[in-house]
């Protein structure tokens, strides 16, 4: 009888959600009252900044926010942000969930908390999950363990990779399943037109946005916008819609070569025709497109010695997932086998054009967001999405609108219209930072910054604190997490 009881208990442990495989049990806090005191506040709709204020937060949400008081109320956890700013927690629109080296379920393994703790020592307090090769029932269950503060994880959007139907029956029919199974949203870059129009057609019936991404394909940004997809991920079909006639490729070009396809790639917005840009940039606003552009993914394409040599490459990589970046035409988007200064000179100037347009977009109104796509292309998670940011300043937009871009604008596109601002009523998903980032965008970036005070130069920066939905968790102390992994890993690996 004992025995039967024993294996019956070990059994549920193993099964339990917090079981060996599952990541390790949160840090966060979340205080029945909690006052940032003495905070200057960034809201994230684009105003200035305000303050000194104090925050109050009860539970989940922001409560108050007042000018600073000598005689502050009383609450059970006071955080003195003198000197600090508070912004809205970030929400990368493009963070696929990766337990495993370029997601993918053969790639080696890393700890599950590796990715979700690298996120939040950012600030960042939502991810969408554009498709996680993990599975939709690990991350539903994680969805709901993050909610539940049972882990430390930003809030998880799960859409769902659309893959496999090969008619329109099925395609509707697939589309149907994932809803009923709980996914967000579809994230689609399937070839065929017939099964586009199938697929978008049952989403916009049963409620499920779509993020595409076109790749090069016969179905461009102008034929999704027309069907009303909610977002067009990085940039594929937007130039590939205003060229007259088919994309220039040399003769050799085999698209499943991702050395051919990265590479002429970057040749595609010189190549566009603006007049017919113009006109699709209109279709995609008239539809409510919002445009993800995750510029920084890509930014090896330009400097690829830069992007290798990154210093939090050292101490936050995993070495498996150092090995997945290295040049090898088998692993997503490691294809700088024979990346040329003529690659380089291209790529830069394909940004200049690219940047432009999406800079163009904004202008009009259209929505544009902040996403990363770490994981690959010598891209860590956290810090990607801080260079991401960086790169939307390149393209010409003030801080204070790239830090609209990665809240507020990114709350838009989710549909949550209660987070992504600091604002009364609102849920409180926020990052306490170390130094100004309308003045400086790296004070965001875990590793920090030297700045001059006094006349000598001390080290800053960093999130100290971010907060989801009323949890506090100590930023710097999820990047030390981070950096023991690591360390424990290359010891392994090390080791007779
Ligand atoms: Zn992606």
């Amino acid at each position: 009888m004992h025995r039967v009881l024993l294996i019956f208990a070990a059994a549920c442990l193993s099964g339990s959600i917090l079981g060996a495989q599952a990541p390790a049990p949160s840090s966060g806090v979340r205080y029945t009252k909690l006052l940032i005191r003495n905070a200057t506040v960034i809201d994230g709709a684009g105003n200035p900044a305000r303050g000194p204020y104090d925050i109050v937060v009860q539970g989940g949400k922001i409560t108050g926010i007042t000018r600073a008081s000598a005689a502050p109320e009383s609450a059970d956890r006071v955080t003195d942000a003198t000197g600090m700013y508070v912004m809205p927690g970030i929400i990368d629109v493009h963070g696929h969930i990766q337990f495993h080296a370029g997601g993918s379920p053969n790639g080696a393994a890393y700890p599950k908390d590796y990715v979700y703790k690298l996120w939040l020592a950012h600030g960042i307090t939502t991810i969408r999950d554009p498709g996680s090769s993990e599975g939709l029932d690990t991350i539903l269950n994680h969805v709901r363990l993050s909610a539940e503060n049972r882990i430390s994880a930003p809030t998880i959007i799960p859409y769902v990779t659309f893959d496999g139907p090969q008619t329109p029956d099925s395609a509707r029919a697939l589309v149907r399943q994932l809803k009923a199974r709980g996914a967000a949203g579809l994230k689609v870059f399937i070839q065929r037109p017939d099964l586009y129009d199938a697929l978008l057609s049952e989403a916009k019936a049963v409620g499920l946005p779509v993020a595409v991404d076109l790749k090069v394909q016969e179905t461009d940004a102008m034929f999704v916008a027309r069907r009303d997809v909610r977002s067009i991920e990085h940039w594929y079909g937007i130039p590939d819609a205003a060229i007259p006639g088919p994309q220039n490729f040399p003769d050799y070009y085999v698209y499943d070569n991702e050395l051919d396809r990265f590479r002429w790639g970057g040749d595609l917005w010189r190549q566009a025709d603006s007049t017919r840009l113009s006109a699709v940039l209109d279709t995609m606003l008239a539809h409510k497109v919002t445009w993800d552009p995750t510029f920084a993914v890509y930014e090896a394409n330009r400097d690829l010695t830069r992007a290798r040599n990154m210093p939090w490459l050292r101490d936050y990589a995993l070495p498996a997932l150092m090995r997945f970046y290295e040049p090898n035409l088998m692993n997503h988007g490691s294809y700088h086998l024979d990346w040329t200064s003529a690659d380089e000179a291209m790529w830069r100037n394909n940004y200049r054009i690219w940047m432009r347009w999406v800079r163009e977009y904004a202008a009009r109104g259209g929505n544009v967001t902040v996403g990363s796509d770490a994981g690959f292309i010598y891209h860590l998670f956290g810090f990607a999405t801080i260079r991401e940011m960086e790169m939307h300043q390149e393209a010409g937009f003030h801080p204070a609108e790239v830090i609209q871009q990665a809240t507020q604008n990114g709350a838009l596109l989710l549909g949550r219209t209660n987070t992504g601002v600091v604002r009364v009523g609102f849920e409180a998903d926020l990052a306490v930072v170390d130094g100004n980032p309308l003045h400086n965008l790296k004070v965001l970036y875990g590793t920090g910054v030297d700045v001059a005070e006094n006349g000598r130069m001390v080290h800053r920066g960093g999130v100290r604190y971010t907060i989801k939905d009323g949890i506090v968790f100590d930023a710097p102390k999820l990047l030390d997490d981070v950096a023991g992994m690591v360390r424990e890993a290359k010891a392994k690996a090390s080791a007779p």
